[in-house]
């Protein structure tokens, strides 16, 4: 494609998505695609001959739109805001048509640094002290891997650079609550911690995790012969957003040389708001710390900001320096390759300096607390509902509800629930999330699309009233 093709295809393709953004209220919020349709669709062999790139845009058009549940949609409720604010698409196409990619310093300049600064303002924003230092990775997933390799490195005193963690002497344990994310466990057992050091701590009545739990559980295990090595405090958790109490879990931590990383994939978009702090109290005694500007706060995906204290330690488990990598300017900018995993990296940091450069950090504040006002509106209308209640605190922008018809048996209810939103779900009117918490099915409603507005959280709570009271009766 030559530079006027890309002109030309270009100029469609921005049309097409803005088309689709001012539009996007029209289509049913999730695809009612089968599975193998997009594909049955396309040919099983790439094409011998070159295209004409319209037929490209036809099968956009034809074949993937119908199947796309749409994150953008003001009635998208579903998992968890996942904002992709336009200007970072600009930010990102920008980054892509720039085709730039970061080894060092010298091979993009100004990557390196644009990336320093938007982490610098991202964490101005969230109020942390100029103690903490930001490098962009992928996901969370990735950021919550590289803090338990930091622990694990610290706690074995580099272990790596001997037999590794197979040689220690003592097994290594980390503490994580019941109500983690996934991904925590996940960076547990890749970080070789071994399922039976990997220690899920209860929860109280908020879901928070019981930091005098945490402290039994480590001494059991010292009592035991093992080591405690790290535990994964969660501000926001996937289920209810329920808010882990960092000063104690520190405090704990502190006194037993734990690592405490904090998970604020969710919830760390609303430090940027003075009044949520008190969320994260206790943030400046944490090592390292992830929070997700790709959901709430609009950067478009792929965009995970991981902060550490102690960056010489990251850099000391991370880097490799061969020799074609070294240049004059190591040691006068950051080196990201030595702050994460992959070597190149992708020019991230312009989605992110767009993104608060269009919105400014009043607009940013001003959506996330309509947001969180239009949660409170929900939780207040749930309550006060007969049949209907709301099953975990709501200091965010996530409603978790179950609906209980008089006299419906406690083995049905887990059925009626899953099926009044799938209900919801299948009428494409709105998208919701059922999770399982403290035991039994409940429905999450997630507010935050940039898109949402009051009439909307009216819309779906209207809709999740007409489908449980008809699956109630049994109407179809
Ligand atoms: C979304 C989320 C994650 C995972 O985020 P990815 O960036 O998709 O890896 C982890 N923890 C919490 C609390 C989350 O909300």
């Amino acid at each position: 494609m030559s530079p006027d093709e890309f002109r030309e295809y270009g100029h469609k393709l921005i049309d097409y998505i803005a088309d689709y953004r001012a539009t996007i209220a029209t289509r049913p919020v999730r695809a009612t695609t089968e599975p193998g349709a997009v594909r049955a669709q396309l040919p099983a062999e790439p094409p011998a001959h070159a295209e004409p790139f319209d037929a490209v845009l036809a099968d956009l058009n034809n074949i993937l739109m119908p199947a796309l549940t749409h994150w953008q949609h003001p009635r998208f409720f579903g998992y968890f805001p996942s904002n992709a604010t336009l200007a970072s698409v600009l930010g990102d196409f920008l980054s892509t048509g720039l085709g730039q990619l970061g080894l060092n310093w010298q091979s993009s300049p100004a990557l390196t640094e644009l990336e320093e600064l938007a982490c610098d303002w991202m964490r101005q924003m969230v109020g942390l002290s100029a103690a903490w230092s930001g490098v962009i990775q992928d996901t969370a997933s990735t950021a919550s891997l590289l803090a338990l390799l930091c622990a694990r490195e610290r706690t074995s005193n580099f272990s790596l650079s001997r037999g590794g963690l197979q040689a220690e002497p003592k097994p290594l344990v980390v503490y994580v609550s019941t109500q983690s994310h996934s991904s925590v466990e996940k960076a547990a057992l890749l970080a070789g911690f071994g399922r039976d050091n990997l220690r899920a701590v209860p929860t109280d009545d908020a879901f928070a995790m019981r930091a005098d739990v945490l402290e039994e559980f480590i001494r059991e295990d010292i009592v035991a012969g093992k080591v405690p090595c790290a535990v994964v405090a969660t501000i926001g958790t996937t289920a209810s957003t329920a808010v882990d109490p960092v000063g104690a879990i520190a405090e704990v931590a502190s006194r037993h040389h734990l690592w405490v990383h904090v998970d604020a994939a969710m919830a760390g978009s609303a430090m940027i708001l003075p009044e949520c702090r008190w969320m994260w109290d206790g943030i400046e005694r944490a090592d390292s710390l992830v929070l997700n500007p790709h959901k709430w706060l609009g950067a478009v995906f792929d965009c995970s900001l991981f902060y550490v204290r102690d960056t010489q330690h990251l850099i000391r488990v991370m880097s490799t320096s061969p020799s074609y990598l070294r240049t004059a300017a190591d040691g006068q900018a950051p080196n990201y390759r030595d702050w994460g995993i992959a070597l190149g990296r992708r020019f991230r940091a312009l989605k992110v300096w767009c993104l608060i450069r269009a919105e400014g950090v009043s607009g940013l504040q001003a959506r996330l607390r309509r947001d969180i006002a239009n949660a409170q509106w929900l939780a207040v209308e749930v309550a006060a509902t007969p049949n209907w209640t709301v099953v975990a605190p709501v200091p965010l922008q996530t409603v978790c509800v179950i609906h209980e018809p008089p006299g419906i048996s406690s083995e049905s209810l887990d059925a009626h629930t899953r099926a009044w939103a799938d209900r919801v779900n299948a009428s494409g009117a709105a998208y919701v999330t059922p999770a399982i918490l403290a035991g039994r099915w409940m429905v999450r409603v997630s507010i935050g699309a940039i898109a949402t507005e009051r009439a909307d959280v009216e819309a779906v709570w209207n809709a999740m009233r007409r489908a449980a009271e008809n699956t109630t009766t049994g109407e179809p």
